[in-house]
């Protein structure tokens, strides 16, 4: 399948451009389009799976860095459909206004990309503080990170990006795909990955700041008990007192159990 342009890769940007067309389809089929729905790629690079979703959907906005690719997408996106293409930063990206401006019905995005792998968790990161906004996320990763995003407690790959992102989505991996895949082909495995930002009323933390800073003192310091972990973060009897056992370990303590001691009060 021709993608309409090639450029050489920087492996600084994370370029590893998707060819294998049977991996192509089964994304668009995973993320199966509907009318009304505002699909936002992260990274579109030579139009991999920006030009069949193109001819499928008709329109999409993607956000692309790098510059030398601008010219040439805009201009062989054309034949597939219409592109809105934000030159920039993802991380740049208020999803939350975009959304505002250009979501679905009900004011929501759908995010989707073969993600540069150098920036995987910060873009899932700033995803998760526009949750709201977002209806639904279809991603490429190394099959590692997904691996630590669907980890339980007792998993050696349970941290805190699994207690994250399970707090505020639903994450599903879906199927891994092989370096071959990609030009170049990358070192690792890679695997395709759907989150699915929980309702407002679903999440029960009600202080996001100090979930977020239990967690990563928790994890911060993974071998070390909760009682030593969190020493000016929670005492002893408050990590008791949210039925957790001070000796316990981080990766021991489900997502649940972070969010009883988040939401207790901090003794003045
Ligand atoms: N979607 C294409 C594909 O599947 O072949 C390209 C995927 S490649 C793994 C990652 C893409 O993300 C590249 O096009 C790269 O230039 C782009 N990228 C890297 N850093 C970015 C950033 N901070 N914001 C937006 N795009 C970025």
């Amino acid at each position: 399948m021709t993608h309409g342009f090639t450029r050489p890769a920087k492996k600084h940007l994370g370029q590893n451009f998707l060819h294998e067309k049977g991996v192509i389809d089964k994304i668009v089929q995973a993320i199966d389009p509907q009318p009304g729905d505002a699909l936002v790629e992260i990274g579109p690079g030579q139009g991999a799976l920006t030009f069949p979703l193109l001819r499928r959907h008709g329109q999409l906005i993607a956000i692309e860095f790098d510059r030398d690719l601008h010219a040439p997408l805009q201009a062989a996106a054309r034949e597939h459909g219409t592109l809105h293409l934000i030159e920039g930063d993802v991380l740049e990206v208020d999803f939350t206004a975009l959304a505002a401006r250009h979501g679905d019905a009900r004011g929501q995005i759908r995010l989707l990309g073969n993600l540069p792998y150098n920036l995987s968790s910060p873009i899932l990161f700033h995803a998760l503080t526009h949750a709201a906004a977002i209806r639904d996320m279809h991603f490429m990763l190394q099959k590692e990170v997904v691996e630590r995003m669907a980890a339980g407690p007792g998993s050696k790959v349970y941290g805190r990006l699994s207690v994250m992102l399970q707090a505020y989505s639903v994450v599903t991996p879906l199927f891994t795909v092989a370096p071959g895949a990609f030009r170049p082909a990358p070192k690792v495995e890679s695997a395709v990955v759907r989150l699915v930002p929980k309702p407002a009323e679903d999440i029960a933390i009600r202080d996001h700041a100090r979930f977020a800073e239990l967690v990563r003192a928790a994890f911060g310091q993974r071998r070390k008990t909760l009682r030593n972990a969190l020493s000016g973060v929670a005492s002893p009897a408050l990590i008791e007192a949210a039925g957790l056992r001070p000796d316990a370990r981080a990766e021991q303590i489900d997502v649940a159990g972070f969010v009883r001691l988040a939401n207790l009060p901090v003794p003045a």
